[in-house]
């Protein structure tokens, strides 16, 4: 019965994402899965922290889309959320509720938030670090570069993160009870942590492009209405699955932390 409501509200949420250009219909698809899954074994207490990631930083990239055009040319996808970025960012939570019904995973809650709070963090990093120009730092050598690009850091990005780390883990605090101030410690640390591991990867091995027109480096396969040509990074490495891989790793160092 739980999973029957988890999926008619991954419907509702999926159509009317679809219906205001929030999600593709791939992205609906993965969020009626998704909302299956996360509703029918973790009922409102999982399904709030995703809620509030997926309403708070659509909203935050729809602003930002609208202000800042021109970072946009730079991002292989843009703000309309498709099945790839859907799971890059609650892949691992998934991972962790399913892995839960399997064996015994100490602060598992703890855990799933952390996930979602280290997506949230990049997300917001990036909006809002590209809300307006600053300067922006490669973080493997803290030289300028342009902003919104992998790997690209910045004052106004790094307090984005914090805040989208706590806005997930706030929404999850009515379930904590007594311990909320370690609860959204860890968290929200975590969060901010992951998002730079996310740029550390990111600036790494995330494939980038360069357009044989103008020249500019690219995520996107596509510029200037000509193919673009590989430039750097690991080809198969695109950011989805760099956020995939970042909230992967941030959750596996937290539960090793937890177990040993
Ligand atoms: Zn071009």
């Amino acid at each position: 019965m739980q999973f029957l409501y988890g999926f008619i509200f991954g419907v509702g949420i999926g159509s009317l994402s679809y219906r205001f250009k929030l999600l593709t219909i791939s992205g609906a698809f993965a969020t009626i899965l998704m909302a299956t899954v996360i509703y029918g074994l973790g009922s409102w207490k999982y399904t709030m922290p995703v809620l509030a990631f997926f309403v708070l930083s659509s909203l935050l990239s729809k602003i930002r889309k609208t202000v800042r055009k021109d970072v946009e040319e730079y991002f292989e996808k843009s703000g309309t959320r498709d099945f790839g970025q859907v799971f890059a960012n609650g892949g691992t939570a998934c991972i962790i509720l399913l892995l839960n019904e399997l064996i015994v995973i100490n602060n598992v809650y703890q855990l799933y938030v952390a996930s979602l709070c280290i997506v949230a963090a990049d997300t917001w990093a990036t909006e809002i670090g590209t809300i307006k120009k600053t300067r922006t730092y490669n973080i493997r050598n803290f030289k300028l570069t342009k902003q919104g690009t992998s790997g690209g850091v910045s004052v106004i990005g790094t307090i984005g993160a914090l805040f989208g780390a706590s806005s997930v883990s706030l929404s999850a605090v009515i379930w904590i009870g007594e311990s909320y101030t370690y609860f959204l410690g860890t968290t929200i640390i975590v969060g901010v942590l992951g998002s730079l591991l996310d740029s550390l990867l990111g600036s790494t091995f995330q494939a980038q492009y360069i357009c044989n027109q103008c020249k500019k480096i690219t995520e996107r396969y596509n510029h200037c209405n000509t193919l673009t040509s590989f430039y750097s990074g690991v080809k198969w490495i695109n950011n989805d699955r760099v956020n995939f891989f970042a909230s992967l790793f941030g959750v596996i160092i937290l539960l090793l932390l937890y177990h040993l």
